[in-house]
C-alpha cells in the first residue's frame, strides 16, 4: 500500500469468483458468445483484472461504455490478449473514433452524426471501422428508432461498406425491463429486435453477432442469447435484482467484500448524540466504534441509520449519519480492539451483509453499491 502496509479500508476482490460466475453464466448460454461487460471500471471491481478473469473463463468479447474504457483495455499493460473483441457504445460528438479503429475496437452507431465521425475517421486511418448498429426496440434511451430512421441508418451504413470504409459487425439492443420477468416489454422488444434484424439482414446487413441480453436476460430468458450474451452485474456476483433471486440461488458468488479496520471504540454515556445532526442518541451507556469509510469512499449517505456492519461476529447498524470519511457503529458495550474489521458486505458466508443488504438499507440497487465504490479504497485482488 502506498505510504506503509496499512490498509484504512479494503475492495478485495476474489478473481477467482468472476472465473466461476463467468463459467456459470456461459453455461447457461450454451452456443452464444460472452460479451463481459466491464465498464465503470469492472462495476467497482477493476476493469483489467476482470476482463483478464473474464477472458481466461471463455469470454471472447469485452464491453465498455465509453470510448476511453475500450482504448484503455488495448493498452500493453491491461493485459488483454490480442484477438479478445472490445466494443464501446457511448459516444460524443467529437470522439477518438480514429484511435477506436486502429485499436480494432468495435463501436456502435444509433445513426447521424455518429455515422458521419466514423466514416470520416475511417478514410484519415485508410482501413474500415468496426461498426455495431444499435436499434431501440423499446428501452426508449439510445439506439435507432425503428421505421425510417433504421432503414435510413441501414442504408447509409450498407453504402460506407460498399466503399470499404466500415464493416457492419453486428446488430443490437438492450431491454428495459428484463430485471422483471413477464413484464410484457420484454416479449415486445424481443419481435421488435426480430423485426429490425430481419429488415437489415433482408438489405444485405450480414452481421457477425446479434445481440440484446444483459444479466438477467441471460439468466433467464434463453430466446434472448441470439448470437452472444452481454452480463455484466451477474459476472460479479451480484444478483441484478432480489426478483431474480439471490446469488447463491443462481449459483452465483460475489466477488466484492468492503471492509475497514476500526479506527477507534471508545466508552459513551447514554443520551450521547452521535455524528453529524445527532440523529442517532445513544440508548444507554455504550461503545461506539468508528470505520472509517464515508460516502466520499461510497458508502451511500441514505444508509446512515440504517446500513449493516459485521463486528466480531455480530451485525452493528450505522448509527446516525455517514459522514464524507467515517461513520458510527454502535457495539452495545463490546470492546473490540482499534483495528480490528468490519465487514460492510461481501458473499455473506461469514455472517456478512451482502450489497444487496446496502442496496434495501440505501434504498437503491446493487449495481449501485458496488460500482460507487471510490478509488481512495484500494482494490485487493485474491
Ligand atoms: N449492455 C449494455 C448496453 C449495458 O448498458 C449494460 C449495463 O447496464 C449491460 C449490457 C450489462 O447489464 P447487466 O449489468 O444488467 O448485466
Amino acid at each position: 500500500a502506498p505510504g506503509g502496509a496499512e490498509l484504512r479500508a479494503r475492495a478485495q476482490i476474489d478473481l477467482a469468483a468472476v472465473r466461476a460466475n463467468v463459467r456459470t453464466l456461459r453455461e447457461r448460454a450454451p452456443g452464444a458468445a460472452f460479451m463481459a461487460v466491464v465498464k465503470a471500471d469492472g462495476y467497482g471491481h477493476g476493469a483489467a483484472p476482470c476482463a483478464r478473469a473474464a477472458v481466461a473463463a471463455g469470454a471472447t468479447w469485452l464491453g465498455t461504455a465509453t470510448p476511453q474504457e475500450a482504448l484503455a483495455l488495448r493498452a500493453p499493460g491491461a493485459g488483454v490478449p490480442d484477438g479478445v473483441r472490445i466494443m464501446c457504445w457511448l459516444w460524443t460528438p467529437g470522439g477518438p473514433w480514429r484511435e477506436a479503429i486502429e485499436a480494432d475496437l468495435d463501436v456502435s452507431l444509433s445513426g447521424g452524426w455518429a455515422l458521419d465521425e466514423v466514416v470520416r475517421a475511417a478514410r484519415l486511418a485508410g482501413r474500415p471501422a468496426r461498426v455495431q448498429l444499435k436499434a431501440d426496440t423499446g428501452l426508449g434511451r439510445g439506439g435507432c428508432q425503428p421505421g425510417d430512421d433504421w432503414a435510413e441508418l441501414v442504408a447509409r451504413a450498407l453504402r460506407a461498406e460498399a466503399e470499404g470504409l466500415l464493416r457492419i459487425t453486428g446488430l443490437w439492443s438492450h431491454f428495459a425491463c428484463a430485471d422483471e420477468p413477464g413484464h410484457p416489454s420484454i416479449a415486445a422488444q424481443l419481435t421488435r429486435f426480430r423485426e429490425m434484424v430481419a429488415y437489415a439482414e433482408s438489405r444485405g446487413v450480414d452481421p457477425e453477432v446479434r445481440h440484446i441480453a444483459n444479466s438477467p436476460a441471460t439468466l433467464t430468458l434463453p430466446e434472448s442469447h441470439f448470437d452472444l450474451v452481454r452480463p455484466g452485474i451477474a459476472m460479479y456476483g451480484v444478483s441484478p435484482s432480489p426478483v431474480i433471486g439471490t446469488p447463491a440461488d443462481l449459483g452465483l458468488r460475489p466477488a466484492m467484500t468492503l471492509s475497514a479496520s476500526m479506527a477507534l471504540v471508545k466508552h459513551v454515556p447514554g443520551g450521547h448524540g452521535v455524528s453529524y445532526g445527532h440523529h442517532y442518541v445513544t440508548p444507554g451507556a455504550t461503545t461506539l466504534g468508528l470505520v472509517p469509510l464515508g460516502y466520499a469512499d461510497g458508502v451511500p449517505r441514505h444508509a446512515s441509520s440504517t446500513g449493516p456492519v459485521l463486528v466480531e461476529g455480530k451485525w452493528r447498524t450505522v448509527a446516525g449519519r455517514v459522514a464524507m470519511d467515517q461513520f458510527v457503529v454502535d457495539l452495545g458495550g463490546d470492546e473490540p480492539e482499534p483495528g480490528a474489521e468490519a465487514v460492510l458486505f461481501g458473499p455473506g458466508d461469514r455472517g456478512e451483509p451482502t450489497a444487496e443488504d446496502w442496496a434495501q438499507a440505501a434504498g437503491t440497487i446493487a449495481y449501485e453499491i458496488v460500482t460507487r465504490i471510490g478509488t481512495r479504497v484500494p482494490r485487493v485482488y485474491v
